[in-house]
């Protein structure tokens, strides 16, 4: 399947992240180098799947809210709370989009 663009691509020493652009799906997410989850650092839901306008087959409004680091977490990424804010940041800009068109 191609997936096109991403609307979201980034990478550091500390973390890979790439979002595809056409559907609500996060192919690549890791975290030196480990496959890493997005519910780790909050809940990406469709906060409005009724939306009368939302296309035919797609999201209403996709929405990232963080949720704050837990010590459980931090251990599993070997991460620092700093670095854990800063990806939780980075997956709220990427992931908060709103619409998208393909999936449903
Ligand atoms: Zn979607």
């Amino acid at each position: 399947m191609d997936i096109g663009e991403y609307r979201l691509e980034k990478s550091t020493d500390l973390y890979d992240i790439k979002v595809s652009r056409w559907v609500c799906w996060c192919p690549v997410f890791t975290i030196k180098g480990q496959n890493a989850e997005v519910k780790d650092f909050g809940d990406w839901d469709d906060i409005e799947p009724h939306r009368e306008d939302k296309p035919e087959h797609g999201c209403g409004n996709m929405t990232f809210t963080p949720k704050p680091a837990t010590q459980k977490v931090l251990d599993k990424y070997g991460i620092t709370v700093d670095e854990y804010n800063e990806i939780a940041s980075v997956l709220e800009d990427g992931l908060s989009f709103g619409y998208c068109g393909l999936c449903s």
